[in-house]
């Protein structure tokens, strides 16, 4: 009889001490969406929009108010999300597909999934190969559609939903997480397709901003004098925006893509909406010239927005349903887009550039009894460091060959931790779509240093306190030459330590 007690009570404490351990492992989502820009986003103080849902994370949370990618484009950005690694260690440093990533390689997704979670992907993958390692996913083929899009199944069927695709990837998310198994924490990362070109609002935010006027950026002219890349990009609203496509002028609903998807009661809302505001208004006024970049803007701007807002309507309602399941207190939120994007700024849109607006991404991250509501980060942070800090919070060592660095010691609201990184290493390789060249750099809290290669050979360097907007490129300017010598060293440092191979190359370095 003793025996039996006393192999009860030893039952006993194992019982609580697995379901205590368990409970400590925090249930993470991620939000990651798609060219979302911080300066669309209220908590990063934008002037042009009001995001609720993003701000309440930021608010009962952490801002990452220094978050940057390490290069700034769709598919390497999610590579390095899911590997903690930069571009050229994951294999992945462009969106051309000729050399699919590799998804048999680490992910913190499966290391998670080895040590008791279960883990989900869905919506917007962009990796061309199929997803390893996760208990769920069901994703949008390559970039997919906003409306009535299709969606690959786990038995790789392909499948459509009817309806925009936002509301969607939630509700599939949410069916997930209602069947999963309760006994074992979870991670889904969403992939938005939001705000993706070519920017198509959900049916009930159309016109959401037709009573707004937006403040052209005060660089919207850039003449690009002294920065060639710049100048010779193909990414302006002025010269590359398309009419059709982007703007949703005169849409043939029977051939143009992706409109001629929608079905017939989407067009007619649609077309309700866009014959009276965009072609009528068009074929009224002629514009050209100035006015015609000026009227590309002001629509850009209203379909941009409009499409975010049913995103971050989407975010309120994954954290109504952490709120109404009793999952909000230990559960991680994290909310960022896969880069930056300009609105406007540089007369741009799209990404790519070293330039702040690609360079930065929102980041906000919500983590009850870890971090303290309305805590601001300033330390330079990266999406390379996502990956260790969310096997950290699961109490998992991270892998040696991770880049990046766990957050957690840095999201308690002190100053960072003195051994921080002091610069961000970034390097785009694509040369092909939007013709921007290639280029790799440093960028510290003040200073940012950026080497052109390929068809061009160039060094910019800006001080982002004197020049916040990156209009002078002050390289040649010899008051700043003991700076960028220290930015030199910095960058040598940083391709060394990385083992950049390509850009090692450029530098001439033997690594
Ligand atoms: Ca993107």
């Amino acid at each position: 009889m003793k025996h039996v007690l006393q192999l009860l009570l030893l039952l006993a404490i194992t019982s609580v001490t697995s379901v205590s351990m368990a409970q400590k492992q925090p249930n993470i989502i991620v939000i990651l969406s798609d060219d979302h820009a911080y300066q669309a986003i209220s908590a990063y103080g934008s002037r042009l929009t009001q995001t609720p849902n993003i701000d309440r994370i930021a608010r009962e949370g952490a801002i990452f108010r220094n978050a940057f990618v390490n290069n700034s484009l769709c598919a390497p950005s999610r590579a390095t999300l899911l590997t903690g690694k930069y571009s050229h260690s994951n294999g992945l440093t462009i969106n051309d597909f000729s050399q699919p990533f590799n998804v048999k390689q680490q992910l913190f997704t499966r290391i998670l999934r080895e040590h008791n979670y279960q883990t989900a992907w869905i919506g917007k993958w962009h990796l061309q190969s199929l997803p390893d390692g996760f208990d769920y996913w069901q994703l949008l083929p390559d970039q997919g559609r906003y409306y009535n899009p299709d969606f690959i199944t786990m038995n790789k069927d392909t499948v459509q939903h009817t309806g925009y695709v936002t509301n969607i990837i939630t509700d599939i998310t949410f069916d997930w997480l209602n069947r999963r198994d309760t006994s074992k924490p979870f991670c889904v990362i969403v992939g938005e397709k939001a705000t993706h070109r070519e920017w198509s609002p959900d049916l009930q935010d159309l016109g959401a901003f037709d009573h707004v006027k937006f403040p052209e950026p005060h660089d919207f002219r850039d003449d690009y004098k002294g920065r060639k890349a710049a100048a010779d990009q193909d990414m302006s609203i002025a010269k590359t925006m398309q009419f059709t496509y982007d703007l949703k002028l005169h849409i043939n609903y029977k051939k143009d893509h992706p409109y001629k998807k929608m079905n017939a009661a989407q067009q007619e809302k649609f077309s309700a909406y866009y014959s009276q505001a965009v072609d009528k208004d068009f074929d009224a006024h002629h514009y050209t010239g100035d006015s015609l970049v000026s009227w590309k803007y002001q629509r850009y701007m209203k379909d941009y927005l409009s499409t975010a807002k049913s995103l971050d309507r989407n975010i309120g309602r994954i954290l109504h349903y952490l709120d109404s399941t009793g999952l909000s207190r230990n559960t991680i939120v994290i909310y960022m887009s896969d880069q930056g994007f300009y609105l406007g700024e540089h007369g741009w849109f799209d990404k790519r550039f070293m330039y702040e607006e690609s360079l930065r991404t929102p980041f906000v991250m919500r983590y009850p009894g870890v971090i303290k509501p309305g805590t601001k980060v300033d330390a330079l942070v990266a999406n390379v460091d996502v990956a260790p800090t969310l096997l950290q919070a699961a109490g998992i060592a991270a892998p040696a060959d991770m880049q990046g660095a766990s957050l957690l010691p840095v999201v308690k609201g002190k100053p960072a931790p003195a051994a921080w990184r002091k610069a961000v290493y970034y390097h785009y390789y694509e040369f092909g779509t939007h013709h921007v060249y290639p280029h790799f750099g440093v960028r510290t809290d003040r200073y940012k240093l950026i080497r052109f290669y390929g068809p061009i050979d160039s060094w910019e360097f800006y001080d982002l306190k004197k020049d916040p907007h990156e209009m002078h490129n002050s390289y040649s300017d010899k008051a700043n030459s003991s700076v960028i010598s220290e930015l030199q060293r910095e960058l040598v440092k940083e391709v060394t330590r990385l083992k950049d191979t390509s850009a090692a190359g450029v530098l001439r370095l033997t690594l």
